[in-house]
């Protein structure tokens, strides 16, 4: 087991190409830029432990300059499976030789399957979400009025495909950069049709953070998502004026570092129920090792790493 903490970089990799792979059999990673931070080897070695398959998970520093050679290596060196972060889901998509359906509709990858010369490229954020809002708030996203903040970033493309996958009853994209939030609008219309509703296009919506008519958007929705980076630092913006916020309003922040983000206080300040982002972290990360190894996730084993 690698020892908690440690960053390893493209160097590494190629002094084990020279060298030989080191005891910890390194067979999975979660590669970023920055990647100190990430909790995810806290989740996936015990759960690789406690299926016997003897190997190590590591946090693997690559630029996005350095993505081909870093993949090309990982493959040279038999990795099993790489999990992808910020910034370089949408990179990595483009380096794949496959995709799954649910990553070519996303359009970024954030979990990789190497096996021999292929690069199958699969996106479990989206169904992660959607897991994770079920066990958080025991809700189900079709009965729901959903507004999406960073809808146009690659974590709220993926919560709107989702949601609107789900034929959720309203969906209000809001993104910093509009154009953004109004091409995931139209690349999602059709999804959301159904019988028992007026239109998708009365039920779907983009708009920029400041939009006047935002507060009249909030009475109206159930849940709110942050797919914003907005939260993790204690200087951040708020992403609209938290003071619209209401006691019917469920809040689900992908942000978890920190625990209770300013969005998620305001919320819970106002009568509102929150929750952050790691059970979107915990289901994404079973879901990807289902993909890796066949086998089914414990997921209270991976909660119990994360907890731990
Ligand atoms: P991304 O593709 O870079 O998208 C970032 C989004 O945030 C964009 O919509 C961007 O708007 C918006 N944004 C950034 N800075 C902003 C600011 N100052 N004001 C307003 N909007 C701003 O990143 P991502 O991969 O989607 O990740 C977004 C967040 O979700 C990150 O915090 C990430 O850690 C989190 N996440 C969590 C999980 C989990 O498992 N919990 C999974 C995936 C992602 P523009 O389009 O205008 O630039």
């Amino acid at each position: 087991m690698s020892k908690s903490g440690d960053v390893y970089t493209l160097n590494d990799l190629k002094r084990w190409q020279e060298s030989g792979l080191p005891r910890t059999h390194p067979k999975f990673a979660v590669i970023g830029d920055p990647i100190a931070h990430s909790r995810s080897p806290e989740m996936h070695q015990p759960m690789l432990d406690s299926s016997g398959i003897d190997a190590s998970y590591i946090r693997l520093y690559l630029t996005g300059a350095e993505l081909k050679e870093g993949f090309e290596l990982l493959q040279a060196l038999e990795f099993t499976g790489v999990n992808v972060t910020i910034p370089h889901k949408e990179d990595v998509f483009h380096l794949m030789s496959e995709r799954t359906p649910i990553a070519n509709r996303i359009g970024v990858v954030n979990t990789v399957l190497i096996d021999g010369d292929r690069l199958i490229g699969h996106n479990t954020d989206a169904p992660g979400l959607q897991a994770a809002l079920r066990e958080t708030f025991a809700v189900d996203l079709h009965d729901l009025r959903i507004l999406i903040l960073g809808a146009g970033g690659g974590a709220g493309r993926a919560a709107a495909i989702q949601c609107s996958s789900e034929q959720c009853e309203r969906l209000v994209l809001v993104n910093r950069t509009l154009e953004k939030a109004q091409s995931v609008a139209e690349e999602v219309k059709p999804l959301m049709d159904r019988t028992d509703l007026e239109g998708a296009g009365a039920r779907l919506t983009a708009m920029k953070p400041t939009d006047p008519r935002l507060e009249t958007e909030l009475d109206q929705v159930d849940l709110i998502i942050n797919a914003t980076s907005l939260g993790m630092k204690a200087s951040d913006s708020e992403a609209f004026p938290y003071r619209f916020l209401q006691p019917h309003h469920l809040v689900y922040d992908m942000v978890y570092a920190p625990p209770a983000t300013r969005l998620m206080k305001s919320a819970i300040n106002q009568g509102g129920r929150a929750e952050n982002g790691l059970s979107m972290l915990l289901w994404q990360g079973a879901l990807a090792f289902e993909f890796w190894t066949g086998l089914q996730a414990d997921v209270e084993i991976m909660r119990r790493g994360l907890a731990e």
